[in-house]
């Protein structure tokens, strides 16, 4: 019988528990829906959809409208059903056998688990003590193994933490030195002081990616893209399947633009939910990271991070359990939700820990 490719078989999936409780705390979406306006405009729109021909393959509204936010051109607009098929076309372009992907430990899991499934191989660094770039490790890496890709994750998930612009000015340049390409995953972009998109120019190896699934409220539309040079967009575009990006989705992307403003207060109402959640987080009996993003990652002192994600879990509260992930023993990370779903999340965790 036919078995996986040997290195397929080997591997363990990406994995995030979708248990059917009251309050979902643990995948980072936004608890907001987006506005009804975009809703209705929506499903009136679709009847327009000429179902029998496909969608436009360069889906070339959508991305003129995704430049128009950033100030660009379609031609540096890629766009794919979220942002991990954007992470997946980078690495079959640019990774794959006898190319290699660098990642800074604790990172998104995806960096390397999608390296790995492209034949891309991956060379591991480690963050600093407080989860921060270290450059030295950046610069250690990297002229140790020339990679092709580097990932950023900024802020990064699951540690919350922003790397400045300082930083990521010079691990571009460490990538520039290697003929490599910096990827800066900006999925919660929005939430940041700062972004790296204005790094972006045609003679320089940086691309930033974006998504819908978070501040735009739309995981469930799978729509995502990034901003880089021209030329890099126009290599992609020979790579991706064609007519990947369905009518539909472009309708739905399209539509949502039209309201920035929409997004942004929401995204404001978050980060002031944030510190919210972080100052009664910091009262009790954990360590709590800086967050620059929509979740808090925390760590019990006195029990089990394991333990109480299933004591949560039976008063159905879901968070992340990333107690097994490198360097974040007996962690937890906890999604921003609504005040009544942070409430309902503090007390549970005041009552377990206490
Ligand atoms: C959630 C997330 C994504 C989003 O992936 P989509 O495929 O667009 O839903 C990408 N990168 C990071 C770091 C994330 O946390």
């Amino acid at each position: 019988m036919i078995t996986a490719r040997p290195d397929v078989a080997l591997m363990d999936g990406y994995h995030s528990p979708q248990l059917d409780v009251r309050v979902r705390l643990n995948t980072n979406e936004s608890p907001e829906a987006p506005p009804q306006d975009w809703t209705d405009a929506l499903a009136g729109a679709m009847r327009s959809i000429e179902w029998n021909r496909y969608p436009d393959r360069e889906a070339l509204e959508l991305r003129r409208a995704i430049g128009g936010l950033h100030g660009v051109g379609p031609e540096q607009i890629f766009v794919a059903n979220g942002s991990n098929e954007v992470l997946q076309t980078l690495l079959l372009t640019f990774g794959g056998p006898g190319r290699t992907a660098a990642v800074w430990e604790p990172t998104y899991a995806l960096h390397s688990h999608i390296s790995r499934i492209t034949g891309t191989g991956v060379v591991e660094g480690e963050r600093a003590e407080d989860f921060s770039t270290d450059l030295g490790e950046v610069a250690r890496v990297i002229s140790a193994a020339r990679p092709e890709v580097s990932f950023l994750c900024s802020p990064n998930n699951p540690t919350g933490v922003v790397d400045d612009e300082t930083t990521i000015r010079e691990v571009l340049a460490m990538v520039e030195g290697v003929e490599g390409l910096l990827v800066v995953d900006e999925a919660y972009g929005q939430f940041a002081p700062w972004s790296a998109t204005g790094l972006i120019a045609d003679d320089v190896p940086v691309v930033v990616t974006r998504t819908f699934s978070k501040t735009w409220s739309m995981a469930a539309a799978r729509l995502g893209y990034l901003i880089g040079p021209a030329w890099l967009v126009a290599e992609l575009d020979k790579v991706v399947l064609p007519y990947h990006l369905d009518a539909f989705k472009q309708l739905a992307g399209t539509l949502a633009l039209r309201d920035v403003d929409a997004m942004e207060a929401r995204v404001q109402r978050l980060v002031a939910e944030r510190s919210r959640v972080i100052d009664r987080l910091s009262a009790l009996d954990l360590e709590v990271w800086p967050s620059g993003a929509n979740f808090v990652l925390f760590r019990p002192r006195s029990r089990r991070g394991a333990e109480v994600w299933q004591q949560m879990v039976e008063r159905s509260i879901l968070v992340r359990n990333c107690s097994s992930w490198p360097r974040l023993d007996g962690c937890l990370r906890v999604t921003i939700g609504t005040t009544d779903e942070d409430d309902a999340f503090l007390d549970a965790l005041e009552e377990i820990i206490a």
